[in-house]
């Protein structure tokens, strides 16, 4: 059995539990609240804070876990990332009173207290700038330490940047970049077992991944412009193609396209004479 921790609130949960969902590893709950749960297979999922996954994972009471990235730098311990799973994505950043001096780095001078819940990075970001700060250790809302006094900046998380503008902060510069991990111990590593049960599981979740960002094209198309029509839909091998009963002129071309450019692809189909298109999602994808 190989236990997964996950986060069990929070703005991971839902993304976490969605690409597990989406992988096949349904998470059988015995309740809402229930601390474990069945995935299915050999999988079993350990819900716990964001913050703990790291520790848990370190110390071996999970096989591997979903975390951010800035959660696993501030744990300091030693992990192996097993996948980038691309959601919760943010950047932990210095930011400053709209009204202080402060609008840059060389604005942050000795003796400034920095209030944050990453005590550990942020040590670490102004010790390299030999920038003595004094880290001001909070357990949340460190956006207001600077109105009430207690710290002249923050380092927080940012996402959209709308709660450091309503609490009249200016970011001043980016930390780190964040977004959730796959992480594993690295003992899981060790035994034969794990590793092709974590092997499965990232190769599971990636082709979730790869999935999203894809489209699934078909398209009638006029067969004497068979060469245009395969420049823009290139698909992963080249587009199918598949003659159609009865369809005269036109052969069916079935590709796998980019979804950000899905609206481009579509008019440039339609310029060569594309017919009946139809666009779907894709939910697993293993190129
Ligand atoms: P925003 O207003 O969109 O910039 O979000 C900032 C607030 O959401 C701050 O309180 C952050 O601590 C929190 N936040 C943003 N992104 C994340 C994330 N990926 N993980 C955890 N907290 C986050």
């Amino acid at each position: 059995m190989l236990r997964i921790a996950l986060p069990n609130k929070g703005r991971l949960s839902q993304d976490a539990r969605e690409l597990f969902t989406d992988a096949g590893l349904e998470i059988r709950a015995a309740g809402p609240r229930a601390l474990t749960a069945s995935l299915g297979g050999e999988f079993q999922a350990l819900f716990v804070r964001a913050q703990d996954i790291p520790e848990f994972v370190a110390d071996g009471a999970a096989d591997a876990g979903v975390t951010g990235f800035d959660l696993i730098q501030e744990s300091g311990r030693t992990l192996h990332e097993l996948a980038d799973l691309q959601f919760g994505r943010c950047r932990l950043a210095v930011a400053a009173k709209d009204d202080s001096g402060v609008r840059t780095l060389d604005d942050i001078t000795s003796g400034m207290r920095v209030a944050t819940v990453f005590p550990r990075i942020t040590r670490q970001f102004f010790a390299a700038r030999d920038t003595a700060i004094e880290v001001v250790p909070v357990s949340g809302a460190a956006e207001i330490a600077p109105h009430i006094g207690i710290a002249d900046i923050i380092v927080d998380l940012v996402s959209t940047g709308s709660t450091l503008h309503v609490n009249g902060l200016r970011e001043v510069a980016t930390v780190l970049e964040s977004t959730s991990r796959l992480i594993a111990n690295p003992a899981a590593r060790a035994d034969a077992a794990r590793i092709r049960a974590l092997d499965e599981l990232v190769a599971a979740l990636g082709s979730v991944l790869a999935a999203r960002g894809k489209r699934y094209v078909m398209a009638n198309v006029p067969r004497a412009r068979l060469d245009e029509v395969r420049q823009v839909v290139p698909g992963l091998n080249g587009p199918t193609v598949i003659d159609i009963m009865n369809g005269g002129e036109h052969v069916a071309v079935h590709s796998v396209v980019s979804a950000s450019t899905i609206y481009r692809t579509i008019a440039d189909l339609k310029a060569l004479g594309a017919v009946g298109i139809l666009v779907t999602r894709i939910e697993r994808l293993m190129p």
